[in-house]
């Protein structure tokens, strides 16, 4: 069976859940093996193992941390050349998407990004997208192997198959990361104890409706009483109300929570993009005709000031 090289990520909790969701999808592809760049300790071993990787490349990529995407081109790069993979899976994001370029271009092979699922026939691997603003899917066969793709987080579940997850070391050298860009600085983003938007199971989206950056409050109350993160439209982050890391949509984040609930958003086309294979959708918006019910499982129309109150106090009362 063919080897599937998936690039794994690291939080300082163990092992980011969109890498085990790439393992998963890894196997419809051939055998999963995952690739750190840098040491692996034993839990994320094992995390990495009980999600089938039946490898785990620890790369010694001396300095990769001072450089951007090319210490881990290289590193897939070195183990394409060794293991001929059938394809290579990377997690959708700024620097996964670099990375995949990078890669790509260095094996001149086929390259889909944003993919929310992979198949194969045993030889020809496809990919699906989202396009048209999410509204409808496009499968693409690769041509040209091995097949790089980024994943979107959430596209699909981690789930367990546990496999041997045997550690191979190998190195890189750093040398030519130094052609890349170098990062000089570094300074660390205010911590919200909210788990990453992308990543997280849970999202409350706050629109214009909110009325205020003091209104937005709510929006942030209710996603701490779900233990969710916290996300925005565009009006609201041109506002300043929130910040722009916060936006959910076309030109902001892609998400697909298990529950996204959505207050004061209209739901235009642009935002829906963002967040419309969420799994379960909850509106409360004040007009009934607003373009977001016709997406949403669940809809309120009313004040999102009234209804949100309301909804926080149900929830911290049911979770005690
Ligand atoms: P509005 O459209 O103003 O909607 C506010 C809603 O709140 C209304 O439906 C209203 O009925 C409701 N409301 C008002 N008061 C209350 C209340 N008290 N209680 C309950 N409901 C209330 N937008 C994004 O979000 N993400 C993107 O990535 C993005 N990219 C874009 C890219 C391009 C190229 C362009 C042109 C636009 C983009 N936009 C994006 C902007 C998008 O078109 C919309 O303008 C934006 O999403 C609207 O945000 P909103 O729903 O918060 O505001």
């Amino acid at each position: 069976m063919s080897t599937v090289l998936v690039l794994a990520e690291l939080t300082p909790s163990g092992v980011r859940p969109a890498t085990l969701e790439l393992l998963t999808a890894a196997r419809a592809l051939g055998e999963p093996a995952a690739v750190v760049v840098g040491p692996v300790a034993d839990d994320v071993r094992a995390a990495l193992a009980e999600h089938g990787a039946t490898t785990v490349y620890a790369v010694d990529a001396p300095d990769a941390d001072r450089y951007l995407a090319l210490p881990k081109a290289q590193a897939l790069v070195d183990l394409a050349g060794q293991t001929s993979p059938a394809a290579i899976l990377i997690t959708s994001g700024t620097e996964g998407k670099d990375v995949a370029a990078k890669v790509a271009v260095r094996l001149d092979a086929g390259i889909i990004t944003d993919a929310v699922a992979v198949a194969s026939d045993g030889g020809t691997v496809t990919a699906t997208q989202a396009v048209v603003a999410g509204s409808q899917h496009a499968t693409s066969e690769f041509t040209r192997t091995p097949a790089v793709i980024t994943m979107r987080p959430n596209a699909t579940s981690a789930e367990a198959a546990p496999a041997a997850g045997e550690v191979q070391q190998m190195s890189v050298s750093t040398a030519d990361a130094a052609q890349g860009g170098e990062i000089t600085a570094r300074t660390e983003k205010a911590a919200s104890g909210r788990p990453e938007l992308t990543d997280a199971a849970v999202v409350v989206a706050g629109g214009r409706g909110v009325g205020s950056e003091d209104g937005f409050g709510v929006i942030e109350q209710l996603a701490d009483a779900l233990g969710g993160a916290v996300g925005a439209t565009r009006a609201v982050t041109d506002l300043s109300w929130a910040s722009h890391d916060l936006q959910v949509g076309q030109t902001g984040k892609t998400v697909a929570p298990n529950l996204y609930v959505a207050a004061g958003v209209s739901g235009a086309i642009q935002h829906r993009a963002g967040m419309q294979s969420s799994k379960t959708i909850v509106a409360i918006n004040k007009d009934p005709k607003a373009p977001i019910f016709a997406i949403s499982d669940f809809g309120v129309v009313g004040d999102l000031h009234q209804v949100l109150p309301a909804l926080i106090d149900q929830v911290k009362s049911r979770r005690g």
